[in-house]
């Protein structure tokens, strides 16, 4: 099953979108990442989810990635006598780290870090940034502060405290147990909110060690600031647009996005754009032409993907969000300005020999006209260094590795086959390209592609030769190598007619 589009579609999972049905057709309509949101549904919830896209995989011989989201720091108010109050602007109001019972002048925030933190003159913001409050004294136990706009408060509501940066751990208690579960499902990717700085990933990465792909959030001004270090040291990276528009003002969100993609795309460190993109999908079937018109921005700006979150795990048209993202996506990479605009701003090559095979790769597919790129490799790197690049051209990522198969999920144009062994030769690597690229239905007989590959093959990080092939005729037969039964290199032979989705051949 190939996609039309190289913007990838994550969609998240919830009660909407958890039956097998639901989730098949999801993955048909275009989804190539599946986000299992920890903030909300039980293990049992997540597993059977986790179960059913994996099953999914199967049916249907593509890889699909999953992330599982954690929850990180969320902070919440205690709970008022009444329920709710409303407060006056200008009135005095107080956050008591102790348990109070809240009215129209207190109520307890159970959160010792930002009684820790928290300065006079810094803001707290209550229920989406609704409310905004001033502190004017901290005494460590009690927050007194001005209330700088009129509005409801009521029973454990989030608080948002974006001048400052809490001395935590932003895995909690929950987040650990939920991501050793979740490292137990076999998930690809661990998602972390409200990053604040560097060495919250490393903390993130001890926890982990290397046993999944780690994805940062950015939600907090904090890690605005220490941009380049995050993405940096992450393997991808989230504009988390929910939380950074309570964060920072709505209208600064846009120039920030902008600034996320650019440092991810330097990188290489695939970027979602996330939430609010189909927001009133959630309701209707038809999307507003601002929200067509921001996914296509996204798009524009060269995100690897886009994501989906009440809209597919809340919302009424679960599988119609997907089909209108991926219009919307189709449609903006069809504009015969797309290419031009995508490398608006260019990209610098690094002096390695992988970055500069990459590259001529990439120069090669576009001037031979080439149907694909075909790479092979080991961690996944040689491919993200060509998808980085945003050449439009399919990019076969061939790997003998289902995780990096998965991991892959979420870059750029790749589109990645788990194949069964690794390439032996020479003859091997063209005949494996241009099958696989054939079956893909990526090419067809008489179309050329370009191979990029590492001899010695089989070792990590030895990106070093390109080779241009032409589909059904440089087919030298693997046969020519070795050890594979005869048998089945007979059947090679007679080509596309007995090639099978789900296997190697
Ligand atoms: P959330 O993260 O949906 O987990 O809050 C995304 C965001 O804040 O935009
Ligand atoms: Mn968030």
């Amino acid at each position: 099953m190939k996609r039309e589009s190289y913007c990838k579609i994550v969609a998240t999972i919830g009660p909407a979108s958890s039956d097998y049905k639901t989730i098949k057709q999801l993955f048909k309509a275009g989804v190539d990442v599946f986000r299992l949101n920890f903030s909300h549904g039980s293990h049992e919830e997540h597993a059977a989810r986790h179960a059913m896209i994996r099953k999914i995989e199967e049916e249907t011989g593509r890889p699909i990635g999953i992330l599982a989201d954690m929850q990180g720091p969320k902070l919440r108010i205690g709970t008022f006598s009444n329920v709710s109050e409303r407060l006056r602007k200008g009135q005095d109001f107080e956050f008591h780290l102790d348990k109070v019972t809240g009215d129209s002048s207190r109520v307890s925030l159970p959160h010792k870090e930002i009684f820790a933190a928290i300065k006079p003159g810094e803001d707290l913001l209550v229920n989406d940034g609704r409310l905004r409050l001033t502190v004017e004294k901290n005494d460590g136990k009690v927050l007194s502060c001005k209330v700088q706009n009129a509005g409801i408060i009521s029973d454990r509501k989030g608080v948002n405290v974006p001048g400052t940066v809490l001395p935590i751990n932003i895995l909690t208690a929950k987040d650990r147990k939920d991501l050793e579960f979740a490292i137990s499902l076999g998930v690809e990717w661990i998602a972390l909110s409200f990053v604040q700085k560097v060495e919250d990933i490393h903390r993130a990465r001890r926890l982990i060690r290397g046993r999944t792909r780690v994805l940062a959030k950015l939600e907090k001004p904090s890690a605005i600031e220490n941009l380049e270090g995050i993405v940096a040291l992450s393997d991808a990276v989230m504009v988390a647009r929910g939380d950074l528009g309570v964060e920072m003002p709505p209208e600064r969100v846009p120039q920030i996005q902008k600034q996320i993609i650019a440092a991810c795309r330097k990188e290489g460190k695939p970027v979602i754009v996330a939430t609010q993109m189909l927001e009133s999908m959630i309701s209707e079937p038809v999307a507003t032409r601002a929200e067509s018109s921001d996914v296509a921005n996204a798009v524009y700006a060269g995100a690897d993907a886009v994501m989906l979150s009440a809209e597919t795990a809340a919302g009424k048209y679960p599988v119609e969000a997907v089909k209108t993202m991926d219009r919307i996506i189709q449609a903006t990479e069809e504009d015969p300005d797309f290419d031009s605009i995508i490398h608006a701003v260019p990209l610098p090559i690094d002096e390695t020999d992988s970055d500069a095979i990459a590259s001529a790769a990439c120069d090669v597919a576009r001037n031979r006209n080439c149907a694909a790129i075909s790479t092979f490799t080991k961690t996944g790197s040689t491919v993200r260094r060509v998808s980085r690049l945003r050449t439009l051209v399919p990019t076969l990522g061939l790997t003998p590795d289902a995780t990096v198969a998965r991991q892959l999920c979420l870059a750029w144009g790749v589109h990645a086959v788990k194949t069964r062994d690794d390439v032996e030769n020479f003859a091997d690597m063209v005949g494996k390209s241009t099958r696989f690229a054939r079956r893909e239905k990526l090419a067809k007989n008489g179309d050329r592609i370009v191979i990029s590959a590492g001899v010695p093959f089989g070792t990590a990080g030895t990106t070093n030769i390109l080779r241009i092939a032409i589909v059904g005729e440089h087919e030298e037969s693997k046969s020519a190598s070795k050890s594979k039964p005869a048998k089945k290199s007979a059947s090679r032979k007679t080509g596309k007619s007995t090639e099978k989705p789900a296997s190697e051949e």
